[in-house]
């Protein structure tokens, strides 16, 4: 059973999670870590002969042209994380094409590729947002991961299907990949991912992934180069955030390398 390894390329202070504490205006005057962060991702995955996709964020792909390059040289696929990280329900449909094209022109530029996939800013793309996915289809993309089944403070619609599924956009369709839940007490429990993956032990991720198996289900993990960056800066947000955004983040290397020594993990363009 294949399963599924992503990484949303962003620096520490591009997270929904801090919108109101660091302002956008600030971005370009904060400290750059993303290049040692995403070394020590692309060495573990080197050292496990895996290969992941990087959903790349315009805005911190355009600053680190050569660290796109090379995560395409070491075997990697690049899809889009959009540009700015504005969540898609909030933008208008030009606002949204706009962000979209110049994300992928990112990855184009540095890279010479264009994105065939797609992830949404805090998995913020809804079914019922059929504007968007006929932006994204028009710009060419084939699949996406940003449906989370769950209910969650920012994003998330637990009415969504759990499995794959198509989009059909006119006469093109877009492949969905939806985060990975596990059904417990008739509710969808997000796993594999993010803040779970480092919150939960590793024996419940590890358990969740068979439960995704005997249901024929590829589990989709996900995470970010500033969730192994303990040293990272800390914003003046609100305790809460703070500790959501770094919980569990010491040890989070060291479960990933055991997930990938235990699981296998291919990029999208391999299941697609
Ligand atoms: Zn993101």
């Amino acid at each position: 059973m294949k399963h599924i390894l992503t990484v949303d390329f962003e620096e520490w202070f591009c997270v929904s999670n801090f919108e109101k504490a660091i302002g956008r205006e600030s971005w370009a005057s904060l400290e750059s870590r993303i290049e040692a962060q995403t070394r020590a991702l692309l060495d573990l995955f080197d050292r496990r002969q895996t290969h992941a996709t990087f959903f790349i964020l315009g805005w911190v792909g355009e600053r680190h042209p050569a660290l796109l390059k090379e995560i395409a040289l070491r075997g990697h696929e690049l899809a889009s994380h959009g540009y700015a990280h504005d969540l898609v329900h909030r933008l208008t449909p030009e606002a949204f094409r706009e962000d979209l094209e110049r994300g992928l022109r990112a990855v184009e530029e540095a890279t010479g590729q264009r994105c065939a996939g797609y992830r949404a800013p805090s998995f913020s793309l809804r079914r019922s947002d059929t504007w968007a996915w006929e932006t994204l289809a028009a710009a060419g993309i084939r699949y996406d991961s940003s449906v989370f089944p769950v209910i969650h403070d920012r994003y998330g619609e637990p009415e969504a299907p759990r499995a794959p599924f198509t989009v059909s956009v006119g006469d093109r369709a877009i492949r969905e990949f939806p985060l990975s839940t596990v059904r417990v007490g008739g509710r969808h429990l997000p796993v594999a991912g993010g803040g779970y993956l480092r919150l939960y032990p590793l024996g419940v991720t590890r358990w969740a992934i068979r439960r995704l198996e005997a249901e024929g289900l590829s589990a989709i993990v996900y995470l970010h180069p500033w969730e192994v960056d303990p040293e990272q800066p800390i914003p003046p947000a609100h305790w809460l955030r703070v500790w959501r955004h770094r919980v569990g983040m010491k040890t989070l290397i060291n479960k990933l390398d055991s997930l990938l020594t235990t699981f296998s993990f291919v990029p999208f363009r391999e299941i697609l």
